[in-house]
């Protein structure tokens, strides 16, 4: 029986996920470099030390049943580590090894039959002439390894700006990719249990600015068969990796209806915060279910909801225009307990939860509400 969790990464991610383990009754223990993280602060415990520490990564095997992650950047070696000593962990290794590597991720999807924005690897100063050809400018460039919230991507316009920042980047990999000019994107929220079941949360729609989450619209503005369509394409890259656990999987929906991956995230993701406030059981608990070999509860939606992300902005840490925020009863605020709200740094989110459709008007509500809040 499983009375325990470890949690590696101490983010709001792991905050959640640590929220509703502890609603279930689970013993939680976070492992974070910094002290009071996030989940940290609702954790029982924090093992404070860095995620390559592999003498800590078995002390946190030793004293929990299950041990999952938050964040796909973490040391595989310390999944290794855990799995060669016998100790419970979800996802696995091989998921985290193939998630962590745009180049791998892409081929992999495509290995599994769903389409994928066109891209070529940039792994030898050469390579950017066959990518150019094939693919040409503008395009993306992004790390292979790494990047997160539009860090570690460029827009390059031709050859040498690929080349200056292959140098830059010490010649690590690089994937270039084509420019989508996409009519929405959108992600599927899944979660796969050890016996095979796959529940997928309506279709969201999401909105970014330089890279970074903004909003989230759940269900997506769009046709049934596409949103059953992409639905299908989670699935079946869940079944393909051997997932246990939630994870995401972004999509571009083209302007001819076609749907493109741009990424997996083998984890509970930003754009899943909305359920939460708008389902029965959210992401998170979902993942306590898979991860504990619990049963996955109906992915079903009791509201309509856009979702806002609160970004620091580096013009100080105090949060202000909440009480004018939570006039409105519509709108559930989450912070995340983090200190210094550093510019672009997710510190919290609202959700809006609404009866009818996500139309214009509830849009502006939400940015207007969202217009309330300002850093001092
Ligand atoms: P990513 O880190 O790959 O999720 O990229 C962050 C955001 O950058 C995406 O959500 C898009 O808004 C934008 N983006 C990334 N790749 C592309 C692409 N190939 N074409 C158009 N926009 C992109």
């Amino acid at each position: 029986m499983i009375a325990s969790i470890g949690v590696i990464g101490g983010g709001q991610l792991g905050r959640m996920i640590a929220l509703d383990a502890k609603r279930m009754g689970y013993h939680v223990i976070a492992l974070d470099p910094q002290e009071h993280s996030p989940c940290g602060q609702v954790a029982d415990e924090q093992i404070v030390a860095d995620y390559t520490d592999l003498d800590a990564i078995e002390d946190l095997g030793n004293r929990t049943d299950v041990v999952t992650y938050e964040f796909e950047n973490i040391h595989i070696g310390s999944v290794r580590l855990l799995e060669e000593r016998g100790f419970a962990v979800s996802p696995s290794s091989k998921v985290l090894e193939i998630t962590q590597d745009r180049l791998r991720e892409k081929a992999f999807v495509r290995a599994s039959g769903v389409p994928t924005t066109d891209f070529e690897a940039i792994e030898r100063p050469d390579d950017e002439a066959q990518a150019a050809m094939t693919i040409g400018f503008p395009a993306i460039l992004k790390t292979s390894r790494g990047g997160y919230d539009g860090k570690g991507q460029w827009r390059v316009e031709g050859t040498s700006a690929v080349r200056s920042i292959f140098a830059e980047q010490h010649g690590v990999p690089l994937i270039f990719e084509r420019i989508v000019n996409f009519a929405k994107e959108l992600s599927v929220i899944s979660t796969r249990s050890a016996g095979d079941d796959v529940v997928s949360y309506p279709v969201a729609e999401n909105m970014h600015e330089h890279g970074i989450l903004i909003t989230t619209i759940a269900p997506a503005r769009i046709d049934n068969d596409v949103a059953a369509r992409a639905q299908a394409m989670a699935a079946t890259i869940g079944r393909r990796l051997g997932i246990v656990g939630t994870y995401c999987v972004e999509f571009f929906l083209t302007r001819n209806d076609e749907l493109l991956v741009n990424e997996i995230a083998p984890r509970p993701h930003n754009s899943g915060h909305y359920t939460i406030d708008a389902t029965q059981c959210s992401q998170y608990e979902q993942h306590v279910r898979a991860i504990c070999d619990l049963p996955l509860a109906p992915p079903r939606l009791h509201a309509n909801v856009v979702m806002m992300n609160i970004l620091g902005t580096g013009t100080g840490d105090h949060l202000m225009g909440v009480d004018q925020l939570l006039e409105d009863p519509s709108i559930v605020l989450h912070l995340y307990g983090k200190k210094h709200a550093v510019a672009r740094r997710k510190m919290g989110h609202f959700t809006m939860l609404v009866d009818g459709p996500v139309d214009d008007a509830v849009l502006k509500r939400a940015h207007d509400a969202h217009a309330l809040l300002h850093w001092e």
